[in-house]
């Protein structure tokens, strides 16, 4: 595990070189922020980047999150905890206690059983609705030709708080055409959040009109396994 002070200092440089892509693209920087991803690491690396004032995180696994997350809120309570891995129905309803965005709405059984448990809990955390860019047949998300549809469906049909939208592109591919489809869709559908780019790939995915960027590697060092 990186110490405390290379966490802090990992932040820093991974902020300046978002604001450097902001300004390069003549965005505001303030208008991208980073989701420091700390899946797959112990509590007390996010708890290094808290006590280094930033606030914003994302895991991949809602048992894992449920593990680790709410001993950090109670002793940080503005910290915010986004989902960026797949959601399971039967984990839904703790996902919506514990997050308050989930950025993987990515079919509609899964949207119509979030849009039910809101209406009985009352619990409306923002949604990010994934999208499958690449096409890739093992890859969750919904796929970009049936984005349009599964958008109108979530947000005017089933009354769904959609903000955005989000993206993994092929490991393989270059990232930009899937981030410049990407911002397309979010455009087209009047969507202002995207959700997108991660260690190797966010001040690309900044110049593309990222608000969100999930950065693990680069700020809590690489994962064990
Ligand atoms: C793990 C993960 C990230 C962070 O990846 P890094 O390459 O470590 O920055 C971003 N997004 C998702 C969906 C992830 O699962």
């Amino acid at each position: 595990m990186p110490s405390a002070e290379q966490i802090a200092e990992n932040l820093a440089l991974v902020k300046g070189h978002m604001a450097e892509a902001a300004t390069a693209a003549g965005r505001p920087p303030e208008d991208v922020r980073l989701v420091a991803v700390s899946k797959a690491h112990p509590a007390g690396t996010a708890e290094a980047a808290l006590t280094a004032g930033h606030r914003l995180f994302g895991e991949n696994r809602v048992q894992e999150g449920e593990a680790k997350w709410p001993g950090l809120k109670e002793a940080f309570p503005d910290a915010r905890l986004h989902l960026i891995g797949p959601l399971q129905r039967n984990k839904a309803r703790a996902a919506l206690e514990l997050f308050d965005v989930i950025e993987t709405v990515d079919r509609p059984r899964l949207a119509a059983h979030l849009a039910r448990l809101m209406d009985e809990t009352g619990r409306r955390p923002d949604c990010l609705i994934q999208v499958n860019t690449g096409a890739e047949p093992q890859k969750a998300g919904i796929l970009p030709k049936d984005a349009d549809a599964f958008i109108a469906e979530c947000r005017d049909g089933i009354g769904l708080p959609v903000r955005g939208l989000m993206c993994i592109p092929p490991a393989d591919e270059e990232p930009a055409l899937h981030f410049a489809l990407l911002a397309e869709i979010a455009e087209r559908n009047g969507l202002a959040e995207l959700s997108m780019g991660m260690s190797a790939d966010y001040q690309t995915a900044i110049r593309f009109g990222a608000t969100l960027v999930r950065v693990g590697t680069a700020v809590f060092g690489p994962r064990e396994g």
